[in-house]
């Protein structure tokens, strides 16, 4: 008693943080250094992991040596390296060294900012940054803060689709007058809508039955027609059902087409729909005032997301949501208890994210988006989206003037072939941070060999 007993087990240690991230980050440093001489795709076997790891975990610790050990000997075999400049499946996964500082500063600080007074700057900031990342896909200024709508950060597309579907639900049925009413509630898409918007009026509790997927094809650019969507909306009313919801895409999963934004506005605001834009992926690039006009029409929309983390040198995750009236998303979402309530401001006057999203805790991901403008401003960040696309355009064209590599179509280590529209394809998603034009041009004489030695056989 009296004497303070002595902890001899430190595990935030600032002397052995410093040393031991430094080990790390030169871990990650040789990482990249050799990431271009990596299969992209992994080789190993299901089970492959469990055979080369003890089965029960360690009673006295272990030197980060060892561990770092069996990280380049385990793990980077099983990884598929979605950093790697030859990577050209789904869409890439921007990591940056601005995104790396930011998610260190996450993750050091540490913080949980569900509300204002659990950490003031977590909240302003995000407030901020979301309102310049507004600012550069020139959005109407009644999606920001600025104008009285505003922005959060969720960690995907799926968890923001989630919620402004809760949003929308609640307003309608509040109208309605009730919740047995959710079985009237339909809500449209286009068939080539990202999976993750069924997943989300699945969880909203929209039946099924009640989903309209729009036919796309070929001949329109797979790009969801209004007057298509007219029919069906005024089918359901016939029928005493009560349209809800429309998402528009901008940059489909499957071929990256853009659905008529102002043509669809229109219509949305004709039968009171909520129209949510889906620009996951190719959101990114409409801060190039040259690409901006694929979200002319953004002022009818009630929230529109994109994700930083695809192609906009963030590092997992990050997903912006702006809301014209974010009153109808908290008025969803929120929960007071007294335990979380604002005592030292009036909760009015500040924003509490929690009632934002699902999760009660959130991190400091604004830290990270922040640092990313920063660090590379907008010229850098436009020069980044318009070097990918050039490379993307000089692929085209490869392929364009050479008719005989097109018959055929197979899945390989480089990139991913998919059917759309019932034509089979070669997708090949350019942008990854390291891709540099060399790639591409092996990328297609890659195509072009396999191409020949296919049709070789089938001469056969
Ligand atoms: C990637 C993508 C999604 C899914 O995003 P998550 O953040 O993984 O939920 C949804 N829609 C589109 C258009 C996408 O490109």
């Amino acid at each position: 008693m009296g004497s303070e007993s002595r902890k001899t087990f430190l595990p935030l240690d600032p002397m052995s943080f410093s040393n031991e991230s430094k080990a790390v980050i030169d871990f990650i440093a040789d990482y990249y250094e050799n990431v271009e001489k990596y299969p992209v795709r992994s080789t190993v076997e299901p089970g492959y992991l469990s055979a080369r790891l003890p089965e029960s975990a360690p009673y006295c610790p272990e030197p980060l040596d060892d561990i770092l050990k069996d990280v380049h000997d385990c793990i980077i075999p099983g990884l598929t390296h979605w950093q790697s400049p030859n990577f050209f499946a789904y869409f890439q996964a921007n990591a940056s060294t601005a995104g790396f500082l930011g998610e260190m500063l996450c993750s050091g600080f540490n913080v949980v900012g569900f509300n204002w007074v659990s950490s003031p700057a977590a909240t302003e900031l995000e407030s901020i940054v979301l309102d310049w990342m507004g600012k550069l896909l020139q959005l109407p200024s009644s999606f920001l803060f600025a104008g009285t709508g505003g922005g959060v950060l969720h960690g995907s597309t799926c968890e923001a689709a989630v919620c402004v579907l809760a949003a929308a639900r609640d307003k309608a049925l509040k109208e309605l007058g009730g919740w047995e009413n959710i079985t009237k509630l339909v809500v449209y898409a286009s068939d080539q809508t990202h999976f993750t918007f069924q997943k989300a009026a699945k969880l909203v509790g929209i039946p099924p039955s009640n989903f309209r997927f729009i036919e796309t094809s070929f001949s329109t650019g797979f790009s969801m027609s209004p007057e298509k969507v007219r029919i069906a909306v005024e089918d359901d009313v016939k029928s005493g059902l009560v349209p809800l919801f429309l998402c528009a895409t901008v940059g489909t999963t499957p071929t990256g087409a853009v659905d008529p934004i102002a043509g669809l506005g229109k219509l949305a605001v004709e039968f009171k729909l909520w129209l949510h834009i889906d620009a996951a992926y190719a959101g990114s690039a409409c801060i190039c005032p040259e690409l901006r006009h694929y979200l002319d029409g953004v002022e009818l929309a009630n929230s529109i997301s994109m994700n930083p983390h695809k192609w906009f040198l963030t590092n997992m995750d990050c997903c912006c949501l702006w809301i014209k009236e974010p009153k109808l998303l908290t008025d969803s979402l929120s929960t007071d208890p007294e335990i979380l309530k604002n005592t030292a401001t009036k909760s009015e006057a500040v924003v509490d994210y929690k009632d934002w999203q699902i999760a009660l805790s959130r991190r400091f991901r604004a830290l990270k988006l922040w640092i990313v403008i920063r660090r590379h401003g907008l010229a850098n960040l436009m020069h980044h989206i318009r070097s990918d696309i050039a490379m993307a355009k000089r692929f085209e064209e490869f392929v364009r003037k050479d008719r005989g590599s097109r018959s055929w179509c197979q899945e390989s280590s480089h990139w991913f072939a998919s059917v759309v529209g019932g034509i089979y394809v070669i997708r090949c998603a350019i942008g990854a941070t390291l891709t540099q034009q060399h790639h591409v041009d092996a990328l297609w004489k890659l195509v072009q060999e396999k191409a020949h030695t296919l049709l070789k056989e089938r001469e056969h």
